[in-house]
């Protein structure tokens, strides 16, 4: 049983932070030029597909009606001034047209949308540091009116009504309707030469893609919220792929947040809005700022089924028990014990993928499956079934276990500096499924998982009692203490404590919504025999890396859920406000065509994505 197991000692963060390898996707095929000069900006019937969205997705071929010309083909040659294949003034027709296609193409879709917000405040040594956060999580109607329905709790829900309060009382709520995926398009209604001007600015590289820079104001009168910034075109569709700024004119006593919005080319035609960041304040000398904050909008799930008594059918598993002894017989007590907790956690795991909470299994799961084999190789444990880990792809921090599967959050991953601590966090959960703690055999039932996405939270809980809590974390500590991170468990001490400056304030982030909390009331509560172990914090040792920001290890795919490791080259951290632990940060993704060879998924960069100096 044990035989596929290996020891792997090597330090998984080499891989995890391998230099980045980008195939710059040299692929210069079919240029599709910029149709007639005679379109406009209606929303024409689009060549591409509209109706029926799974053929549009299964055939990599809808391009929009590509007819290669070769005087115009644009190679992914330096920037250079070359003429563009039309006039300016078509390309804005182009574009025009194209977004009007994307909001019919996506129309019908309703993503998972995850905000994280970190109020600021100024630190002398550190520059802005997060004095409180919010979060808000739900499913967005990229259809008629766009709406957010919420995953959370009332409790959280009416959490939201007082944030969306406090806002209201200083700047009228003006993002009410789509908050901070407001910017998902540059104007949902009336993106045309009507109501806008648009100016040429220049080309410019954005990662593979050469794009060109057009302002966007709104023209005199043409009503109020009106989007006023930049846009990224590229030049071969003729999509936008990046949108920056705000909404004016904003009403008395209102106010619009910046945003920058980034888009990947995700499916063949279209690019796919993906990451918006927001930020307000500013810290110089003399500025009074009532409200300063940044905010990272994740939006991912595209593809997936919308909820429906139609796909809750589908949801019911048929596979009853099967009887796997080589004998066929009855199973024995145990085994029908053992079997009704995997058809458990089958259920549980399957209903998580399906509500756009779990990543398919992939790449991030081999890594977690590593360092949990070090900690059962190394401890003699020997399971009747193997565990098996996956991601969930929210920021929150946490970790929780069902049946045999350990769940760990994407936020999660991103924030730990080493393997050593991710070997920590994950023997938490080896050490309940070790000790038998079983939580969500009642989901053994079928009926119990007829809900809707939206209520996932509500009907699922995987919270162990304090008993159970303590005794895992005794049994962690003697998991790591027999493993091959026995050595580095300074650098978990380290962690915990950066952890713990930050509890008090993060406390969103630390909410989670199906384990338990890392840390409640402001107080750490996972691990703490480690906590008093290795050295004392010390922000001015640049070399002491406690906590990574959030977004640096973990990319999602927002159209498959796909997760993976990002690659990104290590940057050198010149000052203590480097590290930003714990915090969000600009998005700036390597974009790429679809197909291109590298992975069409962004990896934000951050500056202290490089830990390797914990090891
Ligand atoms: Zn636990």
């Amino acid at each position: 049983m044990r035989t596929w197991k290996a020891i792997l000692t090597a330090v998984l963060l080499a891989s995890m932070n391998a230099a980045a390898q980008q195939v710059a996707g040299s692929q210069p095929s079919a240029q599709p030029t910029a149709p007639d000069a005679t379109q406009t900006a209606q929303p024409s019937q689009q060549a591409a597909p509209a109706a029926d969205q799974q053929a549009q997705q299964s055939q990599p071929a809808t391009a929009p009606a590509a007819q290669p010309a070769a005087p115009q083909a644009i190679s992914l040659a330096p920037p250079a001034p070359a003429p563009a294949p039309t006039t300016m003034d078509q390309v804005v027709n182009l574009f025009i047209e194209r977004e009007h296609g994307l909001i019919k193409v996506l129309a019908t879709r309703t993503p998972v949308v995850e905000t994280y917000l970190q109020n600021l405040v100024s630190d002398p040594q550190l520059g802005p540091v997060p004095s409180a956060d919010h979060y808000f999580l739900g499913r967005m109607d990229m259809g008629e009116t766009v709406d957010r329905k919420d995953y959370l709790k009332e409790e959280e829900k009416s959490m939201q009504q007082r944030l969306m309060g406090g806002f209201a009382k200083l700047y009228k709520v003006q993002y009410q309707p789509l908050g901070f995926s407001w910017m998902v398009y540059a104007d949902r209604t009336d993106f045309d030469r009507e109501h806008y001007d648009f100016r040429y600015a220049r080309r410019e590289f954005l990662g593979d893609v050469r794009c060109l820079v057009f302002d966007v104001t709104p023209k005199p009168k043409s009503g109020r919220g009106r989007f006023l910034g930049r846009i990224w075109v590229e030049d071969q569709g003729f999509n936008i792929v990046r949108l920056n700024g705000t909404y004016y004119p904003a009403p008395r006593n209102s106010y619009f947040f910046h945003m920058d919005s980034w888009r990947l080319n995700l499916i063949p035609g279209y690019w796919v809005p993906s990451f918006i960041y927001s930020e307000e304040g500013d810290f110089s000398a003399g500025v009074k700022n009532k409200m300063a904050f940044k905010a990272q909008t994740r939006i991912w799930g595209y593809d997936l089924k919308k909820g429906g008594k139609d796909d809750e059918l589908t949801q019911i598993r048929v596979d009853s028990v099967t009887d796997e002894s080589p004998t066929a017989q009855d199973a024995s007590p145990l085994q029908a014990e053992r079997v009704w907790q995997q058809q458990a956690e089958d259920n549980v795991v399957e209903r998580l993928t399906n509500a756009g909470l779990l990543a398919p299994e992939g790449d991030v799961d081999r890594i977690l499956q590593t360092v949990v084999n070090n900690l059962e190789v190394t401890n003699n444990i020997d399971l009747p079934r193997p565990v098996r880990t996956r991601v969930l792809l929210t920021s929150p921090l946490e970790t929780f276990s069902v049946g045999n599967t350990i769940v760990i959050s994407r936020g999660l991953v991103d924030v730990l500096p080493d393997e050593a601590s991710l070997a920590a966090v994950l023997s938490h959960e080896l050490a309940h499924i070790v000790l038998g703690h079983n939580l969500g055999s009642k989901f053994a039932f079928n009926d119990r998982m007829l809900f809707n996405d939206d209520s996932t939270y509500q009907n699922l809980g995987f919270k162990h009692i304090p008993e159970e809590e303590q005794a895992a974390d005794k049994k962690a500590v003697d998991l790591l203490k027999n493993s091959p991170y026995a050595q580095k468990l300074d650098n978990v001490g380290l962690f915990l404590k950066a952890l713990q400056v930050r509890a008090g304030s993060l406390t969103a982030l630390l909410t989670t919504h199906l384990g338990n909390p890392l840390a409640e009331n402001g107080t750490v509560n996972r691990l703490t025999a480690l906590a008093a172990q290795g050295p004392a914090l010390d922000n001015s040792k640049l070399d002491q890396i406690a906590a990574l920001p959030l977004g640096g290890r973990v990319k999602v795919n927002p159209w498959d859920d796909k997760a993976e490791m990002v690659k990104t080259a290590p940057v050198a951290i010149t000052s203590a406000r480097d590290k930003m632990p714990f915090e969000v940060t600009p998005f700036f993704p390597r974009l790429a065509r679809y197909g291109a060879g590298a992975a069409p998924v962004a990896a934000p960069t951050t500056a202290a994505a490089n830990s390797g100096s914990g090891n």
